[in-house]
């Protein structure tokens, strides 16, 4: 009996899946899988889903790019659902935010986190919020938005402000004040130099897991 027997797919032959970055443990979207889509995950490691609208079978991230990769695939207590543990490449939703639950019922709050959690979140999972942010401002590249600004002005531009912010950080630095404020202003600025480059947070991270084993 294969794996995919012990799932029990609903009479459209569907299984509902919670997908969460395995990382730091965020919920990023909610999507079904068919049998077909399950095993090819399975074989794969790359997150396959049944599309309800289109009708078809859909590998995440064939048009967008923004793939996940499977880590892990788990079975709830009675069978009937399914948690996907991945590793986003880009945001999980297609309006370009990291998480498709980024709204709060009321209907505010793109951007804003959910409710109890804002003071909470530690400086990875900020970074990954504002580097989905920044991507989305590229992808649209809205009137008024200083990311877009920035982007738009070129590599050379982009780094020139980085090399500015780095050395406002040592100024903070010696002058002993502002030196949080500072520092954030370049990790934001670095972002958006990586954005405009290409190259995604997980590959940074991926570099500094490497030197610090
Ligand atoms: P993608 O798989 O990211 O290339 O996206 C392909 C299409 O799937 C998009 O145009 C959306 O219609 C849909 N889609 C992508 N991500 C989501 C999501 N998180 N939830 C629902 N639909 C999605
Ligand atoms: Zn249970
Ligand atoms: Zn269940
Ligand atoms: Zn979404």
């Amino acid at each position: 009996m294969g794996v995919t027997e012990r799932v029990r797919f609903d009479e459209r032959g569907l299984v509902p899946v919670v997908v969460q970055d395995a990382e730091d443990g965020a919920v990023l979207m909610m999507a079904y899988a068919n049998r077909e889509a399950l095993e090819r995950t399975l074989a794969t490691g790359e997150a396959h889903y049944y599309s309800r609208s289109r009708e078809e079978l859909w590998r995440k991230g064939e048009t967008s790019g923004n793939t996940q990769r499977v880590l892990e695939v788990r079975l709830d207590c009675d069978g009937d659902a399914l948690l996907y543990l991945v590793e986003p490449r880009g945001p999980a939703c297609h309006t370009g935010e990291r998480t498709c639950f980024f709204a709060t019922l009321a209907g505010e709050g793109v951007g804003i986190s959910p409710a109890g959690t804002g003071e909470s979140v530690g400086i990875g999972a900020m970074i990954e919020r504002l580097a989905g942010t920044i991507a989305a401002r590229h992808r649209q590249m809205p009137e008024g938005s200083y990311t877009a600004s920035l982007i738009s002005q070129g590599t050379g531009h982009v780094a020139q402000k980085v090399g500015e912010e780095a050395v406002e950080v040592v100024v903070a630095a010696l002058r002993d004040e502002r030196v949080a404020e500072e520092a954030a202003d370049l990790l934001y600025h670095l972002l958006v130099l990586l954005e405009e480059r290409g190259v995604g947070t997980e590959e940074v991270a991926r570099v500094l897991r490497d030197r610090h084993r």
